[in-house]
C-alpha cells in the first residue's frame, strides 16, 4: 500500500467539543474506521482469550487499564489488515504518558514498512461556555431517541418529537453544570498537555469547533483534503 494513502488522524478536543461527532463524519468520508478506547477495550472484551478476561475483569470493576496494555491493545486493532487505509484516534491519548507510548509502539522498527504513526493531530476549539450550554442544554425523545437542545435544536412542534410523534423525552443524569465543570477541568489538568507535544512535532491543527456540525466538517474537510 503507498504511503501517499493511508491516513493516520488523532481528534482530539474538550468534552462536549463535538469530537465524537466529527470523528464519525470523517470516518464515513475517507472510508476509514474511527476508535475510541472504549470501542476497543468492548470489543476485547467480548473474546475468550486471558487478556479478554483482564480487560473484562478491569471494566466490570471500574479499574483504569494500565497504559501499557492500553498501548498494547490499541496497536493490535490499528494493525489489523481492515485498518491499512489508517484510522482516527477518537480521545486517545488521553495523557502525554500515552502519546509517548503510542509514538514508541507505532514508530517501532516491526511496523517500519508500513506507516503507523500518526500523521495529523486535529484540535477542536470551543469555548468553555459553549461547551456548557451545548452539554445542558441537550436532551433526547425517550422513544426513538433522537438527539435535541434547548438553544441549538428543538423540535418543529415544541415537545413533539419530529421524528416520531413521541412526547416524552429524556435527559442524561451526568449532564449537569457540576459535571461538565468537573470534566472540563480534568480536560485541561490531564490531556491538555497532550496539545504542545503533538504541536512540537509539527502534526497539530486547530480547528475552530463552535458552529453548526456541517461547518465543522467542512472545515475538516479542507485540513484533511478528501
Ligand atoms: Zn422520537
Amino acid at each position: 500500500m503507498p504511503e501517499m494513502l493511508r491516513r493516520n488522524i488523532v481528534m482530539m478536543g474538550a468534552p462536549g467539543s463535538g469530537k465524537g461527532t466529527q470523528s464519525a463524519i470523517l470516518s464515513e468520508k475517507l472510508g476509514i474506521n474511527a476508535f475510541s478506547m472504549g470501542d476497543i477495550l468492548r470489543g476485547v472484551a467480548k473474546g475468550d482469550s486471558e487478556e479478554a478476561k483482564l480487560v473484562k475483569s478491569l471494566i466490570e470493576k471500574g479499574n483504569m487499564v494500565p497504559d501499557q496494555l492500553a498501548i498494547r491493545l490499541m496497536e493490535n486493532e490499528l494493525f489489523k489488515p481492515e485498518n491499512e487505509k489508517g484510522y482516527i484516534l477518537d480521545g486517545f491519548p488521553r495523557e502525554l504518558s500515552q502519546a509517548e507510548a503510542l509514538d514508541t509502539a507505532l514508530n517501532s522498527e516491526k511496523y517500519a514498512q508500513y506507516h503507523m504513526n500518526i500523521d495529523l493531530v486535529l484540535l477542536l476549539q470551543v469555548p468553555d461556555d459553549y461547551v456548557i450550554d451545548r452539554i445542558i442544554g441537550r436532551y433526547q425523545c425517550a422513544h426513538c431517541k433522537t438527539l435535541y437542545h434547548e438553544k441549538f435544536k428543538q423540535p418543529h412542534v415544541y415537545g413533539v418529537c419530529d421524528v416520531c410523534g413521541g412526547k416524552e423525552f429524556t435527559r442524561r443524569a451526568d449532564d449537569t453544570y457540576e459535571t461538565v465543570v468537573s470534566r472540563l477541568r480534568t480536560f485541561r489538568r490531564v490531556t491538555a498537555p497532550v496539545i504542545p507535544y503533538y504541536e512540537m512535532k509539527g502534526l497539530l491543527v486547530c480547528v475552530d469547533g463552535t458552529g453548526p456540525i456541517d461547518v465543522v466538517s467542512e472545515k475538516i474537510r479542507k485540513i484533511v483534503g478528501y
